[in-house]
């Protein structure tokens, strides 16, 4: 039927080709194929619909009980079919299903009357989906079969279907939709084995928790051409949402790979100092900005008033054993204008601040080996004569490919003589890295001052 899924029931019924494919996509990501649709009345007829739309979505194709709008349409469809039939059920017409069989040639068709066997689907349809597997697919033999027929309720065993495995996802859904499902709680127990047999399988297992890396896939003529218009139309910054004026729009920005257009001013808020990701909020693509393009735009403060200095830092990491997943983290720090750091400290257990590793000549670095991603503050100390607040830097190394940089423009407002020596050392300016706000771009600065 239509199931008990949330969201527009009417769907399935208005778009079956699409639908049904959107599920694929998600399951079968390699693909873009299943071995088998399964429906029963409507859901069997978005199966026939989808399959008739879209033919090399599935290997074979089982309806019970389906609901058939001119089946003649059917005759496209080559895939093997199981179709099953109560003839005690006028809601869907046996002799719709004796023109089903007709249209689709490779079938296994069965009629039944539920008054006389009320549970004949129950005993039978699994039975003879098996059959017409065993029959049509030559890499499906009849050991697979029975293996599969024998473990499926006690022992997990995979066999040769092609890579729609995902089934993780399926099960987890299904273990949170209490409200919707009411046979749930019958089958809670047993799917949750299934899930833990899954999560306790060894590595070759572990790709049914993993998202597949889809193939790009490649644009054709047509839709670039779509796209491009659509995008030659777009007059608003995808970052801070602002319109942009036709003079402005020469200087905003169209990202090469994600497509997200940014103003001018937001370049020069973001790219300008880090042009490593995309800053739309949720894309991070990474982003290999020329030189000659990024010196179009100007940090968005002017120097008339204040001194500016960039920091940058972040860490590399390398593997250091296939075996034991440990890693060689550098953690550094760097200035990329001229150098005013006196020390910098890589404070690895903020909560005991004494035990923090002082180096105080560059380059300012400090190496671990760890299994884990780790806390490490970097506490700046400036040349002595600039009588500047230490700067702390709220660090989390990454575990990422090679390296990870940032860049932090560090504003320091000329105050004459208000930064006196009266203030005391321990005084510093903390630069929340790591409680930045997912939600919005990250903050490239930091203003030195003490108050
Ligand atoms: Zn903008
Ligand atoms: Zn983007």
């Amino acid at each position: 039927g239509y199931g008990r899924s949330d969201g527009d029931k009417q769907t399935i019924r208005s778009y079956p080709g699409a639908f049904i494919q959107e599920i694929i996509d998600c399951i079968s990501p390699t693909t873009h194929k299943v071995y088998c649709l399964i429906g029963s009345s409507q859901g069997a007829a978005a199966v026939f619909n989808a399959l008739v739309e879209k033919p090399a979505i599935s290997s074979f194709l089982a309806v019970q009980n389906p609901v058939s709008h001119d089946p003649q349409r059917f005759v496209c469809i080559k895939q093997p079919a199981l179709l099953m039939y109560d003839t005690d059920d006028d809601g869907h017409p046996v002799s719709v299903g004796r023109l089903v069989k007709k249209y689709i040639p490779n079938n296994h068709y069965y009629e039944f009357a539920s008054s006389k066997q009320p549970k004949w689907l129950e005993h039978n349809a699994h039975l003879k989906l098996l059959q017409l597997f065993n029959e049509y697919d030559a890499n499906n033999n009849t050991t697979n079969a029975l293996s599969l027929q024998l473990t499926a309720s006690s022992k997990i065993s995979l066999p040769s279907l092609p890579a729609c495995v995902s089934v993780a996802g399926g099960i987890i859904s299904y273990l949170s939709s209490y409200n919707r499902e009411p046979l749930y709680r019958n089958s809670k127990e047993e799917l949750e084995s299934i899930l833990s047999a899954y999560e306790n399988q060894s590595v070759q297992n572990d790709d049914l928790f993993v998202e597949k890396i889809e193939p790009k896939r490649i644009e054709d003529d047509e839709s670039k051409a779509q796209r491009l218009a659509t995008e030659l139309a777009q007059t608003q910054c995808d970052l801070c949402n602002q319109h942009i004026s036709g003079n402005d729009m020469s200087k905003s920005l169209r990202l090469p790979d994600c497509r997200h257009l940014l103003c001018y001013s937001c370049c020069c808020e973001t790219i300008k100092l880090n042009s490593y990701e995309c800053p739309v909020v949720g894309c991070a693509m990474k982003l290999n900005v020329p030189s000659s393009q990024l010196s179009l735009y100007s940090l968005p403060f002017s120097s008339d008033n204040e001194k500016h200095i960039i920091i940058q830092f972040g860490n590399s990491c390398k593997s250091i054993s296939s075996s034991s997943q440990r890693y060689e983290y550098t953690a550094y720090v760097e200035c990329k204008t001229t150098n005013v750091i006196d020390s910098v400290s890589f404070d690895i257990n903020p909560g005991y601040p004494k035990s923090a590793i002082r180096v105080s000549k560059a380059p300012y670095e400090l190496v671990r080996i760890m299994n884990l991603e780790f806390t490490c503050h970097f506490i700046i100390q400036w040349n002595k004569a600039l009588n500047w607040p230490k700067l702390r830097i709220t660090y989390h190394v990454q575990n990422k490919q090679d390296s990870f940089t940032r860049n932090l423009l560090v504003r320091i407002p000329n105050q004459d003589n208000t930064m006196a020596k009266s203030h005391k050392t321990r005084e510093e300016v903390v630069y929340n890295w790591t409680d930045r706000d997912r939600t919005k771009p990250n903050i490239n600065y930091v203003v030195l001052s003490y108050d």
